[in-house]
């Protein structure tokens, strides 16, 4: 995938001449004011790629950072093979007023941006991830030294997105409901697990780093089946997982394997019929509710999805602290944990914060509106297609103590503030005082052309959202990147009055 030619392709020596250009021309910047270097006892984080230090220098981007965004936390993105962390702007969006105006499509492969040490892998067979988008740098080597000069924090964002390519994903990868192997590793692989240890534990003793964010947004068989998130497509047919380490698992738990693929063949078929409008006899939601009760296998292997999934996350967790009990473990919870009220009703936020020092809860405000809209409509294709989707936003608003714009106006006006404010009350009440709470804070996420865009004002308003509900800081998303600069002032100017 890399190519010589691409711009971004670069040695550790270019990459420092780079660096050290770069800085030279930060001096023009004007001088930092002693506010934006005040520690405000918060964490006030940003998402960063690779890339944005590669294009635009270390210190430079740093000095961006803290004096616009009054950042004092770096989420380094280190580990994922997704555009969402990693790599430029998406195709088809428009640059941000900074960082380099040229689509990364070409170069852009991800893996794994610091050095993998292969002692830490010897128990997994997923050895080679190294990402070859800047061909030897090293980012968090990169970038450590300079974020300690300056007083600021580092953690290594970590993502469970992967490609098929990668050597060792087809044979560790989840199989769907028809058989097929997907291009997703499986967590109840032993392989699988052993990686995301190692890979933590690399991390954390390699580097002098603060700790770890670790990012796992996939979701259960029947939340996929249904698409009942803000998924753009829904496909019954590819729900997981099915493996050897599934039907194992599942024999240890009492679930019969046979009778879960038959709930969910079962599902299929509704799902496909509802989508093609074939309206049971019995309507829509009668024959859903049916069909779980005739297969409760259903929400069994729905929740032994969640069972890996935390099974995981709990040994991310005692791989960090072995390392140092200091390091700290952050988990981010994915948005339809906002917007989903059965979803919500499978995670409580007091289990969670029993595994993780800090959670960061998305409540991303611009975005929110579409992604919200597109949830009704997935839910409004299937189960819930009885009912106008206006009103099954109106009935799902109450569930949720949402108070927003009606259906037609929500994608293009966005969340507003008072969302931002009423999920970070909501997560500070759930994890008890357990873990402390930073909402991502939604700075230009990639939106249709007709929705909702970020301004100053809306960033300024939930970024003092969050804080004014009493959030232990904020952490800016989804990356740099994407980041409108005036976006990113705004940001740093509801910190410096809201704190
Ligand atoms: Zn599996």
């Amino acid at each position: 995938m890399e190519s010589e030619h691409q711009p971004a392709h670069v040695t550790r020596r270019e990459f420092l001449t780079t660096t050290v250009a770069a800085t030279a021309a930060a001096a023009v910047l004007p001088p930092s004011s002693d506010a934006s270097r005040a520690t405000t006892g918060k964490m006030i984080g940003i998402q960063v790629g690779a890339v944005s230090f590669v294009d635009e220098g270390v210190d430079r981007t740093l000095d961006i950072l803290q004096e616009r965004g009054a950042v004092n936390t770096i989420f380094l993105t280190t580990f994922t093979y997704g555009r969402g962390l990693a790599g430029r702007q998406i195709p088809g969006q428009p640059f941000p007023d900074h960082g380099v105006q040229d689509s990364d499509e070409k170069f852009f492969h991800g893996g794994n941006y610091a050095t993998p040490h292969q002692e830490f892998y010897a128990r997994t067979s997923l050895k080679q991830t190294r990402a070859p988008d800047h061909g030897d740098l090293d980012i968090v080597a990169a970038v450590l030294p300079a974020a300690r000069k300056r007083n600021i924090k580092l953690f290594c964002s970590v993502e469970d997105v992967w490609r098929a390519d990668v050597p060792g994903v087809r044979e560790a990868a989840e199989v769907d409901l028809l058989g097929r192997r997907t291009g997703t590793t499986c967590l109840f692989h032993p392989d699988v697990r052993a990686f995301w240890t190692a890979l933590v534990t690399d991390l954390c003793k390699s580097y002098d780093i603060d700790g770890i964010l670790f990012f796992n947004e996939r979701n259960g068989s029947l939340l996929n089946a249904l698409g009942a998130s803000h998924a753009q497509h829904i496909d019954s047919s590819r729900v997981t997982c099915f493996c050897d380490f599934h039907r194992q698992a599942a024999r240890e738990r009492g679930i019969d394997f046979e009778r879960a693929r038959q709930g969910y063949l079962v599902l299929d078929r509704f799902v496909r019929d509802s989508m093609a409008g074939t309206r049971p006899s019995d309507g829509y939601f009668v024959e859903f509710w049916r069909i779980l009760v005739e297969h409760p296998e259903i929400l069994l292997w729905d929740r032994l999805f969640d069972e890996a999934k935390h099974q995981v996350l709990a040994e991310v967790r005692s791989a960090v602290k072995a390392v140092r009990p200091g390091l700290q473990v952050g988990f981010h919870i994915e948005h339809v944990n906002s917007f989903n009220p059965v979803f919500r009703a499978t995670r409580r936020y007091e289990d969670l914060a029993a595994k993780a020092d800090f959670l960061k809860v998305v409540a991303y405000n611009n975005c929110g509106g579409e992604r919200y809209v597109q949830y009704i409509d997935n839910v409004g294709s299937t189960l819930f297609r009885d009912v106008p989707k206006a009103e099954l936003m109106r009935f799902n608003n109450y569930l949720l103590n949402y108070a927003e714009k009606s259906y037609d106006e929500l994608a293009s006006s966005g969340f507003s503030a008072d969302y931002v404010y009423r999920e970070t009350q909501r997560a500070l009440a759930g994890v008890q005082a357990k873990c402390r709470i930073l909402p991502g804070i939604d700075i230009g996420i990639p939106t249709h052309a007709s929705s909702r865009k970020a301004s100053p004002q809306d960033t300024y308003d939930a970024t003092l959202a969050a804080l004014r509900a009493g959030a232990h800081g904020v952490i800016l998303s989804r990356k740099y990147s994407e980041m409108r600069l005036e976006n990113l002032a705004a940001a740093g100017r509801a910190v410096r009055a809201g704190i």
